[in-house]
């Protein structure tokens, strides 16, 4: 499903990436680990090409996507959450998730109709939209602008959002980040649906409990370059893991 081959970014002096090949199965749950400022999140970048300074190739269903912008990347099928949520404040969390469905439903109307939409087509879009709210639970919280709701209510929009895109490479930047216990439980439920819908996921994630319910293969990251590769078990046992995490002498 994805591939990159030797990518490297340089930030001026500061080497983020060094040679990172990665591969991604279709319908695997893949975890991208590694320390802070490890590079994890310029990987995303690289992919989903909000960067476009690198070196190296990366390749959707056998495709090269490299050098391609976020737009372009989105169209072919690939969708993200983001570290810090990005959603529109003013707006009902309801209406937020319209832009999920501006890829496809409602492309060639884009904004300038947006509100010229014919009585049935709009019925169509609540229904799709009222199906979705239930699905991620946050039905409730439907009308309520994102300031009135729980942090766990805004990363379950972000990844609704990205669903209704149907991506079939979903990259999800630290989904259970500020999430309680419960909230946890909840995001690994949601992202299991979504694997089980066919969905491809890639995502960076520190909460090695939360990796390990989900994980297909996990992939360590330090000073931009892929320590180690394997299972969630082989990982944890990893010395250069614990190595990078905990250091020398710790480990
Ligand atoms: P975290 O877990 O803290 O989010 P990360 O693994 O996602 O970290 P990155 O954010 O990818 O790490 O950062 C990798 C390195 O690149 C860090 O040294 C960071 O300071 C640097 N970096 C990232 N983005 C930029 C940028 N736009 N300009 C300059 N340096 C950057």
């Amino acid at each position: 499903m994805l591939k990159t081959e030797h990518i490297c970014v340089n930030f001026g002096g500061i080497k983020a990436l060094v040679d990172v090949n990665i591969n991604v199965k279709p319908g695997n749950i893949v975890a991208l680990i590694g320390p802070n400022g490890a590079g994890k999140t310029t990987l995303f970048n690289v992919i989903t090409g909000f960067i476009t300074k690198y070196s190296g190739k990366v390749f959707f269903k056998n495709e090269n996507i490299s050098y391609k912008p976020p737009n372009v990347i989105y169209q072919k099928g690939i969708s993200r959450t983001f570290q810090n949520l990005k959603i529109i404040n003013e707006v009902t969390i309801k209406d937020n998730l319209i832009l999920g469905l501006l890829k496809k439903k409602i492309k060639k109307y884009y904004f300038k109709n947006f509100f010229r939409f014919d009585k049935k087509f709009r019925k169509e879009i609540e229904q799709t939209l009222d199906y979705t709210l239930e699905l991620f639970g946050i039905s409730e919280w439907k009308d309520k602008t994102p300031d009135e709701a729980p942090y766990g209510v805004l990363k379950y929009l972000e990844l609704a959002r990205s669903y209704l895109s149907s991506p079939a490479l979903l990259l999800l930047d630290e989904p259970a980040a500020g999430l309680n216990n419960f909230e946890k439980e909840k995001m690994i439920e949601l992202i299991k649906k979504l694997k089980n819908e066919g969905i491809t996921i890639l995502m960076v994630e520190h909460d090695m409990n939360f990796i390990s319910s989900l994980a297909d293969k996990v992939y360590c990251l330090n000073f931009g370059k892929i320590i180690a590769e394997g299972s969630y078990i082989e990982i944890r046992n990893n010395p250069e893991v614990l190595k990078a995490y905990l250091g020398d002498e710790d480990a």
